[in-house]
Order: C-alpha cells, then sequence, then structure tokens
C-alpha cells in the first residue's frame, strides 16, 4: 500500500498518477481540510473535492478547480439576485456540496459522507481526509488575519503573508484509516504530493502524532518538490516562500520536511541544489502535463521507494 498526502492542484495531478499505476486498493490519498469553509451555508472542502473530481475524471483542468462538464445557471441567477459571487460554483458542484452539507449536518463524519460519495462517483480508490475534526488555515497579512478562503479566492493571494495558523489542529485527531495505514507493515511508502507546504502538507503535518508516526514509519517518506527552477507550476508557494524570508526553491520544500525525508524528488532543472539537500534525491521531469507525464512520475516515485525500502 502507498499512502499519498495531497493538496488540491499539484497533489491531485500526481495521486493521478498514482492510481493510473498502483491497483486500486493499493492507494490511499489523505487530503488537507485546511481549505474548508462553509460558505452560502454550505459546508465546502476544495481538496477532496479536486482530488475526487482529479480521480474521477471530472475535473475542470484548465482552471484547476471545479468540474470540466460545468453550467452556470445558479451563479448567474444569484449574482441578479444581489447575492455572493467571489466564490464561484457551478450548478453541479453545487450538488456535491447541498448533499454533503446535508449528510453532515445528519451527524455523518467528512470522511464517511467522503467515502460515498466518491464510490457514488466510480472512485475506487480510497480519499480520506486528514481529520473529521474541522481544522481552519488563518494567514496572518499585513490587513491582519484572515480566513484561508479570503486570502486564496477573494483576494487572490495579493496579500503578504507573515504567518499561518492551523485552527483547531492542535485538537484535531488524525483519521484513524491515515494513521492505521502509518503503522501497517504492508505500507510501501509515503509520498508527499508536490503540494504547497504552507496550506496543504503542513497542516496535514500539524495535527498531534502526524508529524511522529511519519517519522517513525517503517516505510520510506519521498516527497515531490513543487517548486520547478524557483517557480510555483502554479499559484502562492514561490511568493509565500519570499514573503516569508524564505528562498524559493526545492531545497526549501525538503527543509521543511527534514525530519520526515528519506527522498526527495526534484526537477531536472534543479540538479545544482542536490547537494543541498539531506535525503535520496532522484533527478526527474516534475512537470506534470499529459497524462503520461503523470504516469512517469508516479512510477518514478515508486521506483525511489522501492530502492529506499531495500536500503532500510
Ligand atoms: P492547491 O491546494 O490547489 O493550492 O494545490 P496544491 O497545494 O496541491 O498544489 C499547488 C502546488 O502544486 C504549487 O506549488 C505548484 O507549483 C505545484 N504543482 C502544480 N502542478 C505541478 C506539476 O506539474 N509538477 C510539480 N512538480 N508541481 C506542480
Amino acid at each position: 500500500m502507498i499512502i499519498a498526502l495531497s493538496g488540491g492542484v499539484g497533489g491531485a495531478k500526481l495521486a493521478l498518477g498514482l492510481s493510473r499505476v498502483l491497483p486500486p486498493e493499493e492507494l490511499l490519498v489523505v487530503v488537507n481540510t485546511g481549505d474548508d469553509f462553509e460558505h452560502l451555508g454550505l459546508s465546502i472542502s476544495p481538496d477532496i473535492d479536486t482530488v475526487a473530481y482529479t480521480l474521477a475524471g471530472l475535473a475542470n483542468r484548465e482552471v484547476g478547480w471545479g468540474r470540466h462538464d460545468e453550467t452556470w445557471s445558479f451563479m448567474e441567477t444569484i449574482e441578479g439576485l444581489g447575492g455572493e459571487t467571489w466564490f464561484r460554483l457551478g450548478d453541479r458542484d453545487l450538488a456535491l456540496h447541498v448533499e454533503r452539507t446535508r449528510r453532515l449536518r445528519r451527524g455523518e463524519s467528512l470522511s464517511a459522507v467522503t467515502e460515498d460519495l466518491c464510490r457514488r462517483m466510480g472512485i475506487l480508490q480510497r480519499i480520506v481526509p486528514m481529520s473529521d475534526d474541522p481544522v481552519r488555515t488563518r494567514l496572518l497579512t499585513e490587513e491582519g488575519w484572515i480566513d484561508f478562503q479570503d486570502y486564496f479566492v477573494r483576494r487572490r493571494c495579493e496579500p503578504v503573508v507573515k504567518e499561518l495558523r492551523f485552527h483547531g489542529a492542535e485538537t484535531a485527531q488524525p483519521h484513524p484509516t491515515f494513521m492505521a495505514a502509518l503503522a501497517d507493515p504492508a505500507l510501501q511508502g509515503v509520498v508527499i504530493c508536490p503540494s504547497n507546504p504552507f496550506i496543504s502538507v503542513e497542516p496535514i503535518l500539524a495535527i498531534p502524532g502526524v508529524r511522529d508516526a511519519l517519522v517513525a514509519c517503517k516505510a520510506p517518506v519521498i516527497a515531490v518538490s513543487p517548486i520547478i527552477a524557483g517557480r510555483a507550476v502554479k499559484g502562492p508557494t514561490a511568493k509565500m516562500m519570499t514573503e516569508l524570508g524564505l528562498d524559493p526553491s526545492a531545497g526549501t520544500v525538503a527543509h521543511r520536511y527534514a525530519d520526515l525525508l528519506d527522498g526527495y524528488v526534484i526537477d531536472n532543472a534543479d540538479m545544482a541544489e542536490v547537494v543541498s539537500i539531506d535525503a535520496r534525491v532522484t533527478l526527474a521531469q516534475t512537470l506534470m502535463t499529459t497524462m503520461e507525464d503523470r504516469e512517469t512520475l508516479a512510477r518514478t516515485v515508486l521506483d525511489a521507494a522501492a530502492v529506499l525500502r531495500r536500503r532500510k
């Protein structure tokens, strides 16, 4: 079994690659829920939905969120009524949030709802939230503390970030399926997908017990750099690093996971960084444009895990 830790877009790309080269029962995707929020009375889990839509073949690859087969009657109508439109919700996407919200209000856990909705979307792999307890990422900017979606969507990542906090993380329980998988002797590797370290991976690592379990885990832990040649493929990863006083590089990301990492996959373009990284480095093409790129990178990561298993 392989565990993949994922945020939204970057993580989902590699999770899709892994899903195409592994038997479905051998992949467990653990997803960040620090981006979750309540909007228009609905419970929205953007990273879970990006991963689910991606594995179900429903994702809109151009924009990186939502579904490809979308219509917009709800948005157009609510705009005409003077409602809130800063967070775009397509008609079909809306159905998912309405149904999730209904079930959560009935007392079902986020993971139970996710499991059933994923099955109904035809997904064979297991996707679990990092926790069933609410964790909310907030950012200290020059304008004070703001909620994640206010920063990410409403303000388009423009405010300068000084600090991040994951509210609720300190009392959240990691998902039991995740913790059981980490302790399972059949575990073959943990893949930290190329997701934003600050807002996608570190919320997962902030839940008590997760970091220690990753350090203690017998299987190799391998990350893929979300930074290629000093730049993020998409989103604010590099901008945040600069604002937080860090050098935007693949090495900086490795440093943040230093206590956990056995292996690290960086882009061929970052060969010069190998010497600064305290893990077994694999050079590869890490930009995933085509489906073949996703599968090839997934195989590279699995091969690196196999080598590290023999060493461990
Ligand atoms: P979000 O939750 O939607 O922001 O998505 P993630 O945190 O999962 O992914 C954002 C990160 O993915 C950014 O740092 C991007 O640089 C990275 N990313 C996106 N596409 C790729 C890719 O094809 N290759 C690599 N190596 N990183 C990518």
